[in-house]
């Protein structure tokens, strides 16, 4: 008999009477003859209430406690929900995350999984009884109990039903799907029928606040497909697998990050691992660091622009400054007005145009892009924070996500994807939370052009990529960063056999709006790493710094994205650089 994993958030448990609704649901899936577990969230806004009661007390409450008494919300859920299915006749047993087996590390209020024993669990399934256990807890092996961070009872749901070997992790909540970008922004916003593992990964921490991050990246590592759906209505939803809903359209989705800083770091000598010091600062503090783009300066010095969550901007701005005067960095610069809009879609790779499109889009509308990252299957431009909804609805418009995509020919190949690998994975998994590395590739079939001192104005990353695209010239990797004097420093990476045209076009561009002549290199080599759980573990980027840093090589273009890492070396170290990688992962790749 299969297992269903059934996961009810807060608003889906809010009263009594929801509470019972949950109930059937699950008494109706065990009556068509499944096995089912139900991972419950604390009542409506109770877990925002008790952070309320906490910060009253106290603006510092030391995290052990705080676990203490955020774990109780879902304590009182589970228990309530025991008694609604024993009421309507049925059996049911519920526990606490340590009752299930649910063992965490110790980082209180935002602990990872490290494994789950699911013995009681199935003994009691086997009884006849409908499981129910509490979402977003665990325990420490300290036997303290731990919560997994904010929304965290859909990585406990994703966690469980990959344990467990579950069918189908079914996600009821208050919309009824994962929508191409927010409704709330954008009205014509769709609801997609299916969506990959990776464009969800990407759509989630760009801004689409439908599911917690960590549950997707548990989901694809364990290739558990995950139904969103509504607990008020019998909208078919969304199922996140590893089939796309069409790799026909080079754009799924569309997604807003709007309260973003960004941060630039002004003359890092330019000496290996001066870079490296800054993000491992970071990392060790657990701050993420999103849009990374450094960009080496011509009297030997780089300046490294990223982007924060605004609210981590003061600890990220004491942690630089302090980084930056052990270094003699000329100076560190901020703004915290900012926005970050970002397109996202597995058929972007093989597509020409996207982000030239996504930029005429964009420029039309005079909005004006302050830094671009892009990496295979995301686009992301930061913008100022006023213009930032504006932007998400441009874009949205420009690749017509309102409009249902043709299907792809090829709908049935991709499940093959992860399921042969599945043991194999979890086999080497340490933690079940573990960073994955898949792999590690060197491409050396490309080259770069760098504008130096483009002027920020609206439109001109629009006219370059029209015109470079006009001569024929299909662009991979492109970065824009804050330059010098208000100016933008534009690099883009192309197969080598159009890197003169390239080149020649960049120049004509740069004498017609008076920027300074180009530089390239005909042939740079691109590393790739690629893995589930690069920017949740953040140390990722810092480390492949550090590595490369340690043996001289120099980081020419960085991006980074949920299941990437691209970083742009000179030709002639691409080798000794993948080699560094490699060693550097060595643990992770699997
Ligand atoms: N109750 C917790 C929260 O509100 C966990 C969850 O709902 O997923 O963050
Ligand atoms: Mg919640």
């Amino acid at each position: 008999m299969g297992i269903l994993v059934q996961k009810f958030g807060g608003t889906s448990v809010a009263d009594a009477e929801k509470i019972m609704a949950a109930a059937r649901r699950a008494i109706l899936a065990q009556r068509q003859g499944r096995q089912v577990v139900m991972v419950v969230s604390a009542m409506g806004h109770t877990t925002d209430h008790l952070v309320d009661l906490a910060r009253q007390i106290t603006s510092d409450p030391p995290a052990r406690e705080m676990d203490m008494l955020l774990s109780t919300g879902e304590q009182v859920s589970v228990a309530l929900m025991a008694m609604a299915i024993h009421s309507l006749g049925h059996k049911a047993i519920s526990f606490t995350g340590g009752q299930l087996g649910i063992r965490t590390d110790s980082m209180h209020t935002k602990a990872r999984i490290r494994s789950i024993s699911t013995d009681r669990i199935r003994a009691a399934l086997e009884e006849g009884c409908i499981v129910i256990a509490a979402g977003f807890q665990g325990v420490s092996d300290t036997a303290d109990i731990t919560t997994l961070g904010r929304g965290g009872s859909d990585t406990t749901a994703v966690a469980l039903a990959a344990a467990l070997h579950a069918e189908q992790c079914e996600i009821y909540t208050d919309v009824d799907g994962v929508y191409t970008t927010d409704p709330r922004l954008v009205p014509e916003a769709r609801r997609m029928t299916r969506i990959g593992y990776d464009e969800m990964l990407e759509l989630a921490t760009a801004g689409a606040g439908v599911m917690h991050n960590r549950s997707i990246e548990f989901a694809k590592r364990f290739s558990v497909p995950v139904h969103v759906r509504s607990s008020f209505s019998d909208s078919e939803g969304t199922v996140i697998s590893w089939l796309p809903e069409s790799r026909a359209v080079p754009v799924c989705g569309a997604a807003l990050i709007q309260k973003e800083a960004r941060l630039t770091v002004r003359g890092v000598p330019d000496r290996p691992g001066a870079a490296a010091a800054i993000f491992t600062r970071l990392a060790g503090r657990n701050i993420p660091t999103d849009m990374i783009v450094q960009n080496v300066a011509t009297d030997g010095r780089a300046d490294i622009s990223f982007t924060v969550f605004q609210e981590e901007l003061p600890a990220a701005l004491r942690i630089v400054e302090a980084v930056g005067k052990e270094l003699g960095v000329e100076e560190v610069g901020y703004d915290e007005n900012v926005a970050k809009a970002s397109v996202v879609g597995l058929g972007m790779a093989r597509q020409a145009g996207v982000a030239e499109k996504l930029f005429a889009s964009l420029a039309e509308k005079g909005i004006n892009i302050l830094m671009i990252t892009t990496s295979e299957i995301k686009i992301s431009v930061l913008v100022d924070r006023g213009q930032g909804v504006e932007a998400l609805r441009t874009a949205h418009a420009a690749f017509r996500l309102d409009q249902p995509p043709p299907p792809t020919p090829d709908e049935s190949v991709p499940e093959a994807n992860g399921k042969n690998d599945r043991e194999r994975i979890i086999g080497r998994l340490h933690g079940m939370e573990d960073l994955v590395i898949e792999s590690i590739a060197l491409d050396e079939t490309q080259g770069r052009v760098t504008i130096g001192d483009i002027p920020d104005r609206p439109g001109l990353a629009a006219k370059l990529f029209q015109q470079v695209s006009r001569a024929g010239v299909n662009v991979d990797m492109i970065v824009q960063s804050v330059g010098r004097d208000g100016k933008a420093a534009m690099s883009f990476t192309m197969p080598q056999e159009s890197y003169e045209a390239a080149l020649e076009t960049a120049r004509r561009f740069s004498r017609e709006i008076g920027a300074a002549a180009p530089s390239g290199e005909r042939q740079v080599a691109k590393l790739s790493v690629s893995g589930t759980g690069l920017k949740s573990h953040v140390s990722v980027a810092a480390r492949a710094f550090r590595a490369l840093a340690e043996a001289g090589v120099n980081v020419e273009m960085i991006s980074t994205s949920e299941v990437r890492l691209n970083v742009v070396v000179r030709g002639d170290e691409g080798r000794r650089a993948a080699e560094t990688l490699r060693r550097e992962f060595q643990e992770e790749l699997i």
